[in-house]
């Protein structure tokens, strides 16, 4: 027997609080939305202390109940394919190496991300950080908390602090008030990011108390991340509104997901319903090497096809920067408009395939 939001109290629906005490967490729990397949039981039961599952009820309603090939599904429900990947690494970016304090990442000398908590309102089976979200080992206690504060206020270079986890938006106002607080007694902390994916899976997180909140403290840009057009729903697109009106630019962070948005039409449909809600699509990862996930990963020669058929027919900045991320920062994949020189020219390509030779001082 499935079930829907139309059966839950409207009060309880638009609570936050609510969804996170109602998650998903067994096979049982998500029959009341889908009817789980065999294969989706098996996973769940087999992951039941690894990187297990939960699942907002406002994400579950968005899922299709029969087809275990809906891409809302497949991002979050486990499947036996997870179970199966033996090229797949538990840090594939080499996090823990470059953490001078614990969950303080530095791979460039301006800017860290800052895992300030263990916690997401749902668990992706994708997740670069499954080594740590809903591990209790990586809860920052309030002593680890201090020490890394005190690590960046003593590190004048760290201009821009990214607030990333798990989920910073999964911590309460108050608490989520004095940490930006204390970074922003910091002189040289110039920036404040969140990174978060409330927005799509819990959007009703997106208060306006939150938001004025989050305005005592600019400059602070948040970066959320939209993988499919069916996440754009009125209260994703409401919960983006806010934020844009409390004057937080927002960029989408998609992760290039092999049998969700790995085609040309649907990853058109996405970033050009991003840019609608005024959220700026801005990077498009490569999956990574990471354990569980080999039936994620698409080849990156089809990825940048992908993003060559957008150039030339959507808005420029509607098509995000398609990166590889790797223990040395991030590399740009894309196709090589750029074809070289010849004598006092250059070559290049345009979108749609012709030659133009530009005169280019030597
Ligand atoms: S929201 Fe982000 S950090 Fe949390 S499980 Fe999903 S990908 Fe991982």
């Amino acid at each position: 027997m499935t079930s829907s939001a139309a059966a839950v109290p409207a009060v309880d629906w638009a609570d936050w609080t609510w969804h996170m005490r109602h998650r998903v967490r067994s096979a049982d729990d998500l029959a009341r939305w889908v009817r789980p397949s065999a294969d989706e039981r098996r996973a769940i039961e087999a992951l039941s202390d690894r990187f297990h599952f939960v699942i907002t009820p406002y994400y579950a309603s968005l899922m299709d109940p029969d087809d275990p090939e809906c891409p809302i599904r497949r991002q979050v429900v486990p499947r036996g394919a997870e179970l199966d990947d033996p090229a797949g690494l538990a840090d594939p970016l080499d996090e823990v190496a470059h953490s001078p304090v614990k969950n303080v990442i530095r791979v460039y000398p301006d800017r860290i991300a800052f895992c300030v908590n263990n916690e997401c309102a749902l668990y992706c089976r994708y997740c670069l950080r499954k080594r740590m979200v809903g591990e209790p080992d990586w809860a920052m206690k309030k002593r680890e908390l201090a020490e890394a504060l005190d690590w960046i206020r003593a590190t004048p270079a760290i201009r821009d602090v990214l607030l990333t986890g798990g989920d910073p938006l999964v911590f309460s106002d108050d608490r989520l008030d004095w940490l930006l607080g204390e970074l922003r007694a910091i002189p040289h902390v110039e920036i404040l990011r969140l990174g978060t994916r409330l927005p799509v899976t819990l959007p009703m997180r997106v208060t306006d108390d939150l938001c004025r909140m989050l305005e005592r403290h600019h400059p602070v840009w948040v970066n959320t991340h939209f993988n499919h057009p069916r996440e754009l729903t009125e209260e994703a697109a409401a919960a983006c509104d806010r934020l844009t009106r409390a004057g937080i630019p927002v960029g989408n962070q998609s992760v290039l997901l092999a049998g969700i948005n790995d085609d040309v039409a649907t990853m058109k449909a996405l970033c050009e319903g991003l840019v609608r809600l005024r959220v700026r699509p801005y990077y498009c990862y490569q999956a990574q090497l990471l354990e569980g996930t080999a039936h994620f990963r698409v080849p990156i020669e089809r990825g940048v096809e992908i993003f060559r058929a957008l150039r030339g027919r959507t808005s420029g900045f509607a098509i995000p920067q398609y990166v590889l991320d790797t223990p040395h920062g991030k590399v740009p994949l894309s196709y090589p408009y750029l074809r070289g020189r010849e004598g006092d020219h250059v070559v290049v390509e345009s979108y749609d395939g012709k030659i133009w030779k530009e005169l280019n001082p030597p």
